[in-house]
């Protein structure tokens, strides 16, 4: 919605440092607050006479609440555009926003504020996690065994488990001599509860297929992402495997974590669209 604004900021010809410049100013400056939050109490007005929208959305912990939208103010919104960036990740689970640019893009003073949103991520994602103790599976679906003391010099995390290749966990990550393609390498441990992010990296890998059909790639490039993406379904049978041979109680608490998971990676990668201009059309139009 954003990029849509600043598109129309263009076409419009409208130069401003400022996301919603005021154009009732002489000088560059924002809108206020004030007038803002007079817009949104227009726009939830027409929301509220077309489409009683109330329904489940979601709370900072993760959790589903139900939403009072009279409770909604231009501040919200700054709070939901930078969480939803905390949150965000890409079809490999990797964040896609550093704390960094956060912070530029809020404008905080201070680091710890911006750090605060990442906290909110890492506490949802904890949460799924917290009541299983940790489980690593080779590329058969396989448990192998941890042992933490040796763990911290024998291996590294990478997205979605572990690598054990020597050298490359001498460098710290450095020297991965598969492009990081960890589903088709010997040397990768599989976190079980990661299932939904190897279903994602497999998902991205039919789209980078799909994209080399259509440019007509040489035959040994799409070979090599027909089997990539073969690994990934190994993998994903290979947990599946696991979970299914585990005890009742232990497979309903992974399959709840999974569940979890899956959850927090939907809500940060699902786009959520209202079209705003149209509702404020709309709310003018009715004047
Ligand atoms: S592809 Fe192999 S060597 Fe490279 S990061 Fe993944 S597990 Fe490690």
């Amino acid at each position: 919605m954003i990029r849509d604004w600043q598109q129309i900021k263009r076409d419009a010809s409208i130069e401003s440092k400022w996301l919603f410049p005021s154009q009732k100013m002489v000088k560059d400056h924002h809108y206020s607050a004030g007038y803002l939050g007079l817009r949104i109490a227009e726009l939830l007005e027409t929301i509220a006479e077309r489409a009683p929208f109330v329904g489940p959305v979601e709370g900072a912990e993760g959790n589903l609440i139900h939403f009072d939208l009279s409770t909604i103010d231009p501040y919200s919104f700054r709070h939901a555009f930078a969480q939803r960036l905390a949150d965000a990740t890409d079809s490999e689970g990797r964040s896609t926003t550093t704390p960094e640019v956060l912070q530029d893009y809020m404008g905080h003073k201070n680091f710890n504020t911006t750090m605060d949103y990442f906290t909110v991520t890492a506490k949802r994602r904890k949460k799924a996690l917290s009541a299983i103790p940790p489980r690593r599976l080779n590329l058969l679906g396989q448990p192998v065994d941890i042992d933490y003391e040796r763990d911290s010099f024998g291996k590294i995390a990478v997205t979605l488990g572990t690598c054990t290749e020597p050298q490359n966990v001498s460098s710290n990550g450095h020297s991965c001599a598969l492009s990081h393609a960890c589903e088709s390498c010997p040397f990768f441990l599989v976190d079980p509860l990661e299932r939904d992010g190897m279903a994602a990296k497999r998902q991205h890998l039919k789209v980078q297929l799909e994209r080399a059909r259509i440019i007509r790639a040489a035959s040994h490039m799409l070979d090599h992402y027909t089997a990539r993406i073969a690994d990934c379904t190994t993998i994903i049978d290979g947990i599946d495997e696991y979970i299914d041979g585990l005890e009742d109680e232990e497979g309903a608490a992974i399959s709840a974590a999974l569940e979890q998971m899956a959850d927090v990676r939907r809500r940060a990668t699902s786009p959520r669209r209202i079209d705003l201009r149209q509702l404020l059309r709309g709310a003018q139009n009715s004047q």
